[in-house]
């Protein structure tokens, strides 16, 4: 199910917010003010911002421009806003944003927006997912062939196992993204229980192992501290 962020610092509407979405089904995050969207926007990306443009800390359209050019994400954003702050609509399309509803809302046009966008968003990523099962990842002097599965580093093949290979190619795929180690067992084993099992820890040191026989000097896989892995 899409995951939703909700950003908005007052209380009431935050909490209508929420009941609308999760009424449908999505998952719902909820952030009171631009700081703390900023970090969890940081950790990971949602598949759909709900964004109040005057918060505190950092003011929507600065979150927007967070998203777009340092994330250089195109998640999709729906602007929420009073009508009189609305009137250059344009400006804030061409910032980013995807949408805007006007405050106050009608919870059904809440929903309608929030489907539209993903939906759009949806057909989008379907496009560069076949564009992309066609290319070659590249990361530093890493070069992963998805077709025949070889990788080469610096120029030499390396031979992963099939598990190795699986978590380089998650990693690769999106390689701003950080991944917890529950959700790389569940991508890769396609099983939902890891508990304190050390599975994802060992294969990651062995892919390093064998990236870092080829090439000694660069950095590949980063290990986030109580998150998870990232490209480096
Ligand atoms: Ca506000």
């Amino acid at each position: 199910m899409s995951r939703i962020l909700i950003i908005e610092d007052e209380e009431d509407i935050n909490r209508l917010l929420y009941k609308i979405v999760k009424k449908e089904g999505y998952e719902v995050t909820q952030a009171y003010s631009g700081t703390e969207a900023r970090l969890l926007l940081n950790q990971e990306m949602p598949d759909l911002i709900l964004l109040d443009l005057m918060l505190p800390g950092m003011k929507g359209e600065e979150l927007t421009t967070y998203v777009r050019q340092e994330k250089k994400c195109s998640v999709p954003i729906i602007i929420l806003s009073a009508k009189t702050a609305l009137e250059n609509k344009v400006e804030l399309l061409t910032m980013g944003a995807d949408d805007y509803i006007t405050k106050p809302f009608e919870p059904q046009e809440v929903l309608v927006r929030v489907m539209a966008a993903l939906r759009r968003a949806g057909m989008r990523e379907a496009a560069t997912q076949k564009e992309s099962e066609l290319q070659e990842y590249t990361y530093k002097n890493l070069v992963l062939n998805p077709v025949s599965r070889k990788i080469t580093v610096k120029g030499q093949e390396i031979t992963l196992t099939p598990h190795e290979y699986e978590i380089l190619l998650i990693l690769l795929k999106q390689p701003e993204k950080v991944f917890s180690r529950d959700a790389l067992y569940e991508l890769v084993w396609n099983s939902g229980y890891l508990g304190e099992d050390n599975t994802v820890n060992v294969h990651v040191s062995n892919i390093r192992k064998k990236i870092a026989a080829a090439d000694k000097e660069e950095e590949y896989i980063k290990t986030v501290w109580g998150i998870g892995f990232k490209m480096a």
